[in-house]
């Protein structure tokens, strides 16, 4: 049998390693799908280490999407309301170059945007990086990470000085206690949970504590599940504090010595004694106090959350109070420890490295920061200014400026925001009055397609090779085991093109990938995310490899000139942990307390509209199911929407299971059947939010949701949302 090439799987960001094998393999018969197309072998990777071979139903039956419903040629039109037609890349490339100089021109750089996705590879976020902030000098990209995580990003900056998870998968096997906050792990993360729960079967001393307003397949193996209601997380985080304050059960040397901020905290936390947060939170006072026993007995705590937490109008508040009890018990930088959050895409951390979130440069660095301008212009060989300070458009903001007329050109690759922004109605309308929209990507139909003046056919990864990091830190070489179907090209070259015809050749003159990649990687040198030892071949030969490393974070090794000026050395080996030392990124290397109170849901239930509705992910699809529908195992896994009732709401609204009923918000409506479930609290609703018009009528979770987004992260709530609901009566 043929050597498999190694790859990653591009569904989350747990990022499971992949072995593939060609369909037709010696000895073996042909492998085929339903429809007798041959398909590829996948099987899971034992030499990865962030999966050690395992995969889940996603992963394991990804080979059926990759020859399904592709997108091959480019196409055109004028106008929303023309057909299609096929062209060439060459005309594709010289109407985009056209109108990119006409906006420029006539409405100025910041007229155009591009939102790009976690889908992405390092090198397309990078190239897609230097073409927008570097040659256009706009900050307007953003990706849909804005969407995902953007609050633990500015919740581990505000806190520690920079961004990035300090924590590694080995943690789940060590730890002594895991608190899972917003985050159904078992369905939308499910090797690492299956981890989580070997450790936690196997010692009996090991606590599980799950903290979400629903019962999920998480919850059930929890030993203790806080059902609290939706947007009272941070009343939780402060009555667990108040009660380690109270008993002293504290690191006052950890305090002391490596943190600042504890006595305004503290001067928060005294106003949230236990009857109050239990009240607020809608749990008993034993339970809350349970919980914090969990965490003053614990030798060794390991947080973690996902969206449950980040999309939230108080998102980087929330993350922060997260941190704050690992700060007041000195309970990160050692083995089974530590605040880990978890990312939704394969490479939203490649993202975040590669400076793709609008307010982002590569490499850490931030669009505010002069210095950093500077070191990118002078590294990217652009005139000093060519970067603007202001941050870009948001993804949400992007759309106000479609809205308003105010942007000329948006180009939407790798993602779905037809069906994935709040608010969808108003999204779509702004979205038709585009008066030219790009759309790049491996699919069609989606229902993106109906708004977009010309379409670019993308490789997708198994068609390109690149690099993803996933929630460790880690970096896996996706090696390219197929060839694109007709004209698709991967995203970074496309890009690449685009640059050279606006006149910046000497920019983009890359032949491969590994070039793009090791460019980017130099970047990284002396920052956080140090990368610059990293290429395409030393991760061919050695393997997925994490970043950082102790070398580049300590703080008294002698500097060395560096292609930026003087850095800290190149990194000698690799840490699985970040801060195993104290060294937090802030100024004086110490970790910042947050002080916050609770300010609850952007729009509470009232009595025109009494229900939270809450929207979250179903174990065998993705996001807006692009790919996974079109995978037949998964579609009948889960066939249709549905909404989760609590039987007492259903008695009342006298619905049963399986009947419709339409849901109502201030933006919007919905349509779905009932499941009366004990899994879901009386006065909220749980909607799954792959749905949108492609696959279902009118059950678009988002058509109910809003835009209210968290004033730092500007992460939108899409968690919750006020609804009612109304039976449906059969005719
Ligand atoms: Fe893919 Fe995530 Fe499943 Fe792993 S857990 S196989 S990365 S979808």
């Amino acid at each position: 049998m043929a050597e498999p090439t190694k790859t990653l799987c591009p569904y989350c960001g747990v990022g499971c390693g992949l072995e593939v094998m060609a369909p037709a393999q010696p000895g073996k018969a042909v492998n085929r799908d339903k429809d007798g197309t041959p398909i590829w072998f996948v099987r899971g990777d034992r030499t990865h280490p962030s999966s050690q071979g395992m995969v889940c139903v996603k992963g394991a039956t990804i080979a059926e999407s990759l020859h399904k419903d592709r997108l091959r040629y480019p196409m055109m039109r004028e106008s929303l309301d023309q057909p299609f037609r096929q062209v060439s890349w060459d005309d594709a490339i010289v109407a985009i170059v056209n109108r990119i100089q006409v906006v420029r021109f006539t409405q100025g750089p910041d007229a155009i945007c591009m939102y790009g996705s976690g889908q992405f590879q390092t090198e397309d976020y990078y190239i897609a990086q230097k073409l927008i902030k570097g040659c256009l000098g706009t900050n307007n990209f953003d990706a849909n990470s804005r969407l995902c995580m953007s609050s633990a990003v500015s919740g581990y900056i505000q806190s520690f000085g920079a961004d990035g998870p300090p924590c590694c998968y080995d943690d789940l096997d060590e730890t002594d206690c895991a608190f899972l906050i917003g985050t159904n792990t078992a369905e939308c993360h499910p090797i690492l949970y299956n981890r989580l729960r070997k450790h936690h079967k196997k010692h009996r001393n090991v606590k599980l504590v799950v903290v979400d307003p629903r019962r999920t397949a998480t919850a059930d193996g929890a030993d203790l599940h806080l059902a609290i209601k939706p947007g009272t997380d941070i009343d939780l985080m402060n009555g667990i504090a108040y009660l380690l304050w109270r008993w002293h059960d504290l690191d006052h040397a950890f305090i002391e010595t490596h943190t600042n901020g504890f006595d305004q905290f503290v001067e928060v936390i005294r106003h949230y004694p236990p009857p109050v947060v239990a009240e607020r939170c809608g749990i008993s006072e034993a339970d809350l106090s349970m919980a914090a026993h969990f965490w003053a007995r614990s030798q060794r705590i390991l947080s973690m959350w996902s969206m449950g937490v980040n999309q939230s109008s108080e998102g980087t508040a929330k993350v922060r109070s997260i941190i704050n009890l690992h700060l007041m018990t000195g309970q990160i930088g050692k083995p089974g420890a530590g605040p880990f959050s978890l990312t939704g895409q394969p490479n939203a951390m490649g993202g975040r490295e590669a400076g793709g979130l609008s307010h982002l440069l590569p490499g850490y660095r931030t669009v505010q920061n002069a210095q950093h301008r500077e070191d990118v212009e002078r590294f990217w060989g652009l005139p000093p200014g060519k970067i603007s300070p202001s941050p870009g458009r948001t993804a949400w903001e992007m759309i106000l400026g479609l809205e308003m007329g105010e942007v000329g050109l948006f180009w939407v690759a790798a993602t779905n925001p037809a069906v994935s922004m709040p608010d969808l109605e108003r999204t779509k309308a702004a979205l038709k009055r585009s008066p030219f929209t790009i759309y790049q990507d491996c699919y069609t139909p989606t229902e993106m397609v109906d708004y977009a003046h010309i379409l670019l056919p993308a490789a997708q990864w198994s068609e390109k090779t690149g690099v993803m990091t996933n929630s460790e830190r880690r970096i896996t070489l996706c090696s390219q085991f197929r060839t694109p179907p007709g004209e698709a090209k991967p995203d970074w070259l496309i890009f690449a093109e685009v640059g050279r015809r606006l006149g910046f050749a000497k920019q983009f003159a890359y032949n491969y990938s590994a070039e793009v990649y090791k460019e980017f990687a130099r970047l990284t040198q002396g920052q956080p995310c140090d990368q610059s030892e990293l290429s395409h071949t030393y991760l061919f030969e050695h393997g997925a490899t994490q970043w950082a490393n102790p070398a580049a974070q300590a703080s008294d090794l002698p500097e060395k000139p560096g292609l930026l000026g003087l850095v800290r050395p190149a990194p000698a080996a690799v840490s699985s942990r970040l801060y195993v030392d104290h060294q937090f990124h802030t100024p004086d290397k110490r970790a910042r307390f947050g002080a916050y109170h609770s300010r609850g849901l952007a729009e509470p239930p009232d009595d025109r509209y009494p229900f939270v509705l809450t929207t979250g992910r179903l174990y065998g699809h993705w996001h807006t199911q692009s790919r996974t529908g079109r995978i037949e195992k998964l579609r009948v896994m889960h066939p249709n929407p549905f909404i989760e009732i609590h039987p007492k709401d259903a008695e009342k609204l006298g619905v049963k299971s399986d009947e419709w009923v339409e849901v109502r918000s201030r933006r919007g409506m919905a349509r779905f059947p009932v499941l009366v479930t004990k899994a879901i609290a009386p006065g909220t609703v749980f909607v799954p939010m792959h749905w949108g018009a492609l696959w279902a009528d009118q059950a678009e979770a988002n058509a109910l949701t809003h835009a209210e987004a968290c004033p730092d992260s500007r992460q939108p709530e899409l968690k919750a949302c006020a609804v009612e609901i109304l039976p449906i009566s059969a005719e």
